[in-house]
């Protein structure tokens, strides 16, 4: 089991990486390529686990024997005697082969090199290393002591006892790991962008507003409506995510951005961080109560989006109660659901993952009210199909075309717990 580690960058992930090694018994260097930015990443870790401390959450000798596990430096030759050197610095494909070329020249056989990307290619950045087998990618989410999730990324090449060794690593941290293929966004950034991706859809062509939206999807159990999730994170962020997904697949419709949020991006309006998104956030109180959406993109219509029939039926299966005056909520959740689902079977057709890992890796990484999957098996994949392809016709577009796995269940009678068989089955057709 590695016992030193080092991190390379003292930024939002490394120094939160750092933080979390050294908060689970292991020796820490971390690097950054000035000292101020070294000491503001020390500064950072000092006052999160202070935090803790004032909460009653960490005893103050864990605390004190936490910062003496971590040290710090602004040479970056010193990494290449750590048994696991993690990447998280800026995220440039140029920059981070010059890490890993440089740094592979200098480590042992059997120093494993991760990478903390989460939209470059993994096999990429091992291509530039002397030992690309020693590569992998080890995904955390931010904030990363407290987020569970961890995605271990195989390149092409990448031996399986480093993936191995990865995962036990995210283990002795007390995460959760899954795994995943190195295709692009792996599980979470992807399997979670018809989230936002078709959420815009429905804005765009006209069919619903922004908190008619984000209602519907925070009464189907999401903490967030997609609308206020996209300010929390950044417009900017959300958009760059979404063009790197739609660049790596060839422009595959699915991914395609929706002009609307280019324009906010344009206009500097990038959610809570600038003040305004698709909601104002007045004098910099972000407290719900006072949020007001933003008139031109609040309008509502009643566009049928997808037939009542097909969306009551859907909703009845989910287990969604909503209330009588919920007004196209169960057309808005069944058309933004049945796309989450229909891109976590494209995954799993693919080889990204398997069932298990991705329905964790949503509930997790994405605080999902329920993995999409096991929600599928629920819904019946013959419903799931169905809203599909009434889609695909209605719409006329590509996009809602479903995945060659999900049609395969759904024609050889695999359709959910209804027949005892579905993602989650173990039986025949079944997977897991
Ligand atoms: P950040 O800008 O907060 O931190 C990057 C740090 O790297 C900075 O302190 C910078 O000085 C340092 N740096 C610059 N050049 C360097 C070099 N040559 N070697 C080492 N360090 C260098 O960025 P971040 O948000 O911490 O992101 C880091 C990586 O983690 C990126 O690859 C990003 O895609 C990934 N990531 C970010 C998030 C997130 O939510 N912020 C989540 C998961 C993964």
């Amino acid at each position: 089991m590695p016992q030193k580690i080092a991190v390379l960058g003292a930024g939002t992930m490394g120094a939160g990486i750092a933080q979390l090694a050294a908060q689970s018994g292991l020796d820490v260097l971390m690097y950054d390529i000035k000292s101020e930015l070294v000491e503001r990443g020390v500064a950072n870790i000092k006052s999160a686990l202070q935090g803790r401390v004032d909460k009653g959450k960490l005893a103050s000798e864990d605390m004190d024997a936490s910062l003496e596990r971590l040290s710090t430096t602004t040479n970056r030759d010193d990494a290449a005697g750590a048994d696991v050197i993690i990447e998280a610095a800026p995220e440039d494909l140029a920059l981070k082969k010059e890490i890993f070329g440089s740094l592979s020249a200098l480590c042992s056989a059997n120093t494993i090199l991760a990478t903390n990307t989460s939209s470059l290619s993994v096999t990429s950045i091992a291509s530039a290393a002397q030992r690309p087998e020693q590569v992998a990618g080890m995904h955390f989410f931010n904030p990363a002591p407290v987020m569970p999730l961890v995605e271990i990324i195989a390149g092409s090449r990448t031996s399986p006892d480093v993936v191995q060794e990865l995962y036990q690593l995210a283990r002795t941290m007390d995460k959760t790991p899954v795994r995943a293929a190195d295709m692009p966004g792996f599980i979470v950034n992807r399997v979670a962008r018809p989230f936002y991706g078709e959420a815009l859809k429905i804005l765009g062509e006209g069919s619903a507003g922004v908190t008619q939206v984000d209602e519907a999807m925070r009464a189907a159990g999401f903490r967030m409506g997609p609308f206020e999730l996209m300010d929390f994170i950044g417009i900017d962020v959300n958009f760059a995510v979404t063009r790197s997904v739609h660049d790596a697949f060839f422009g595959e419709p699915r991914y395609r951005p929706q002009p609307i949020q280019q324009r906010m991006v344009e206009a500097g309006t990038l959610g809570r961080k600038s003040g305004k998104g698709f909601y104002s956030y007045e004098n910099g109180d972000k407290g719900e109560a006072r949020r007001t959406a933003i008139a031109h993109i609040q309008h509502k219509r009643s566009n049928p989006i997808v037939p009542g029939n097909l969306s009551q039926d859907f909703i009845a299966k989910s287990g969604i109660e909503l209330g009588n005056e919920a007004e196209g909520q169960a057309e808005i959740i069944a058309r933004i659901l049945a796309m989450i689902i229909n891109e976590a079977a494209f995954a799993i057709g693919e080889g990204v993952a398997s069932v298990r890992d991705i329905d964790i890796a949503m509930r997790l990484g994405t605080n999902y009210p329920k993995g999409p999957l096991r929600w599928a098996d629920e819904i019946g994949l013959d419903t799931v199909y169905a809203i599909l392809k009434n889609l695909q016709e209605t719409l006329g577009e590509e996009r809602y075309r479903p995945a060659p796995l999900l049609w395969q269940l759904v024609t050889s009678g695999v359709i959910g717990d209804v027949v005892g068989e579905g993602f989650h089955s173990p039986g025949e057709k079944g997977m897991v």
